[in-house]
């Protein structure tokens, strides 16, 4: 492929910017030319716009009403490796190409000069008068420790007026400095010692090695505790003695700090953060880095993986499995398969690390085209807990409380001895239904088709889908009737009443992400949990993930059957990695652990796989399944959700599609729907969805594009495309 990649000045070229237009519009090149890459700004309209020179320009432009492009911005081109991958991404994925260049350039202030823009930090003195709005904006400085804000971001976080902030700066609370020049981060020294690795581990750092310095995924699978971080940060350790690169994903902020402290144990320095935790200014630093070699390691939410790294080696990709990394509003993308195609391009590495991987990944290294390493054994003394089921059918219960007599006894013992033990719900909220026991009514959302959820913490009913709060109601909206309405079954809240009204005296800890202000309360409530400070712990989906108690001994599973339930494609892939992983949280240090799954089908094959362990059997088993189905990853999917303010239009769309199915039929793909979204409606915006399938080597998206192209939509309608979809709601 010969690009041209220089443009003398009045040359024709195409520039793609992140204004949804669609296409790349032709320009002149300025004075002093342009060259493929450069960031640049031009007209559009009355107003001025960034964008990229994405190559020759295709004159299908008038000439003479052809406009210049305004200047060349002050910031290193983007490499055709990304500006590439990105446009493989818009076609796979869908997406506009203005669309994953705004992914690319989502940062504020990026393309000001250095030392444009004033930041705002904490002060030393304390402002003589403290009114509410200014403890906030206190409040949210003390939250980012010595990080500096923009203006506007800071009175937008604070929900304050920028004069707030501006008050607060002349009293000195606050310092209003001028932007420093976006410095590089803190060399990290890879000849550091690393710990003494285990054969084990030794053996996986070596096969991980590879000379051939480019593109491979390896599938790095061990049981939690057997140390995966450890072997992948030498793998680190070779990216960085080759001067390249690194890039680290993690599923959850809260995972960061814990990261950050073992990176700067093994490297001496902290690597460049990015999530949506991290302040733009300090986001814009790390962008400018990233592009200039100023930064060699990152470690960052999905979104990082569209930084524009000068030379990127090795991404990490942790937790492979897990859903957070697929996006699912504006581009839907997975940024695990994402990571895999930036690779391809930039010449990477790339490892998936998990220790109940995806069966997409898990396929791929059956099929031979990832690699594969295993630990099998956690590292040191501690053993994989003991998992065993607790039959619900023979437990006395009494109505309205949960957990069983044999996990009573057993969280006891654990106390005890002064070890700590958890109850696992993946239920946020008091009650997942209010029900009106006059009328049966339930109380729903306003704007969703979904039920609200008690919080009784907040003391509110909270809608799961779009947010919405209302007070809890003493009369039911349906009938009138006063006193009636009840909470049904369990969320976490509701079963830290029953843990205290069992266990007294034990200290009870709730982690659910709602219950925490800040990801920062949330890491300080681990942290202090990890220390001792508490003998129960009651968790939702949060806990599952990573975290390290040295005394936690034991786990129970209150509902083991919850995701089981339901048609979803991935029930048992996603109850057998979730099961397992929560299990995984008992016994890291040297006691024994011992996880407990209560559950009404102990019979049920996957519940029974999970208490086995003979992971391969439940993959291979799984695998069959889903070949015989034709489903991922044996075949292609993709989802449509139409949405809009009334329902029939919607419909009428669909059976439109369907009868123009032929594109599809040329592939031989199937239609199934339209039918009501499962989550039929949020936001007040009704959703019909409808699914594509087809075999796995058939041209999905080239047929999509012309089937969805051939009908019109009208204005107050969306329709997205969600290919590979992991949800189905
Ligand atoms: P995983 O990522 O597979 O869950 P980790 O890398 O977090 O496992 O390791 C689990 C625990 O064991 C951590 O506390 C880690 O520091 C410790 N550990 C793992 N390998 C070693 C080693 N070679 N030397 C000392 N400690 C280790
Ligand atoms: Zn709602």
């Amino acid at each position: 492929m010969s690009e041209q990649s220089h443009f003398p000045e009045g040359a024709r070229v195409s520039v793609l910017t992140t204004e949804p237009v669609g296409r790349p519009l032709d320009y002149r090149a300025p004075e002093g030319g342009c060259a493929l890459g450069d960031f640049v700004e031009v007209p559009l309209g009355p107003r001025k716009v960034m964008g990229v020179v994405w190559g020759a320009g295709d004159g299908r432009f008038d000439a003479a009403k052809l406009r210049a492009v305004g200047r060349v911005l002050d910031v290193p081109p983007m490499r055709d490796e990304l500006r590439l991958f990105l446009m493989r991404m818009a076609e796979y994925t869908m997406t506009s190409r203005a669309g994953v260049l705004r992914l690319a350039t989502r940062t504020p202030g990026l393309f000001d000069p250095p030392g444009a823009r004033r930041i705002y930090r904490l002060g030393a003195a304390p402002p003589a008068r403290m009114t509410e709005a200014r403890e906030k904006v206190l409040e949210v400085l003390r939250d980012h420790g010595g990080a500096g804000f923009y203006l506007t971001e800071l009175a937008q976080l604070a929900g304050v007026t920028p004069q707030v902030v501006k008050g607060l700066a002349k009293t000195g609370a606050i310092d209003e400095v001028e932007q420093p020049r976006d410095l590089p981060f803190p060399r990290l020294d890879p000849a550091l010692p690393g710990k003494d690795l285990s054969p084990d581990q030794a053996a996986a750092v070596a096969a991980l090695r590879d000379p051939a310095r480019d593109f491979g995924v390896t599938l790095l699978k061990g049981v939690t505790g057997s140390g995966k971080t450890e072997v992948y940060l030498e793998a680190v350790a070779d990216c960085l003695r080759q001067g390249r690169q690194a890039l680290v994903l993690l599923p959850e902020i809260a995972l960061t700090s814990e990261f950050l402290t073992r990176v700067e144990a093994r490297f001496g320095a902290r690597p460049g953060e990015w999530h949506s935790g991290v302040t733009q200014s300090e986001r814009r630093r790390l962008w400018r880095m990233a592009a200039e070699g100023g930064v060699q390691l990152v470690v960052g939410a999905r979104s990082a993986l569209f930084l524009p790294f000068r030379d990127l080696g090795l991404i990490v990709v942790d937790e492979e499995h897990d859903t957070s990394y697929k996006q699912e509003e504006g581009a839907l993308y997975n940024a695990r398969d994402m990571a895999v195609l930036r690779a391809s391009f930039a010449g990477a590495q790339v490892v998936l690390a998990s220790a109940t991987p995806s069966l997409e990944s898990w396929v791929n290294a059956e099929a031979g085209k990832y690699r594969r390493i295993d630990l099998a054994a956690r590292f040191g003394a501690s053993d994989l807990p003991e998992m065993r089921a607790i039959d619900m059918r023979e437990e006395r219960i009494e109505p309205q409380h949960w957990i069983s007599p044999t996990l009573v006894g057993e969280v006891l013992a654990r106390i005890r001895n002064g070890e700590q033990a958890m109850l696992f719900l993946n239920r946020r909220g008091y009650a997942p239904v209010t029900i009106c026991r006059a009328c049966g009514h339930q109380i729903g959302c306003d704007h969703c088709d979904a039920r609200m959820v008690e919080h009784r913490f907040q003391n509110r009913l909270v809608c799961h889908q779009c947010g919405e709060t209302k007070p809890i109601p003493t009369v039911c909206p349906n009938c009138g009737v006063e006193g009636r309405l009840a909470p049904v079954g369990p969320g976490v809240e509701r079963l830290a009443e029953e843990v205290t009204e069992r266990f007294p005296d034990a200290r009870v800890a709730v982690l659910s992400s709602d219950l925490f202000g800040s990801a920062r309360a949330l890491k300080e409530a681990i942290g202090s949990i990890a220390q001792g400070d508490a003998d129960i712990i009651i968790g939702t989906q949060i806990v599952a993930k990573g975290h390290n108690f040295p005394k936690l001994t034991l786990v129970g599973v209150i509902d083991a059957d919850l995701g089981l339930q339901g048609s979803d494609l991935r029930a048992a892939e996603r109850t057998f990695q979730l099961m397992r992983q929560v299990a995984g949280r008992a016994g890291r240090a040297e006691k024994p652990g011992l996880a407990l799954l209560q559950s009404y089908q102990p019979e049920h094959p996957v519940i029974r796989a999970i208490l086995s362990g003979e992971e391969e059997a439940f993959w291979r088993e799984e695998a069959a399944q889903r070949r015989a189905q034709g489903v991922p990853p044996f075949g292609r999917m993709a989802g449509i959700i139409l949405s809009g303010p009334d329902l029939q239009p919607l419909f009428d769309i669909g059976a439109e599609l369907t009868r123009r199915r032929g594109p599809l039929d040329r592939i031989g793909a199937q239609i199934f729907g339209p039918a009501p979204a499962p989550i039929a409606r949020v936001r007040g915006r009704h959703r019909v969805r409808m699914l594509i399938k087809a075999e796995k080597t058939a041209p999905l998206q080239a047929a999509l594009a012309v089937w969805v192209r051939q009908v019109k939509l009208p204005p107050n309608v969306r329709l997205a495309i969600d290919i590979d979809p992991q949800s189905f709601l």
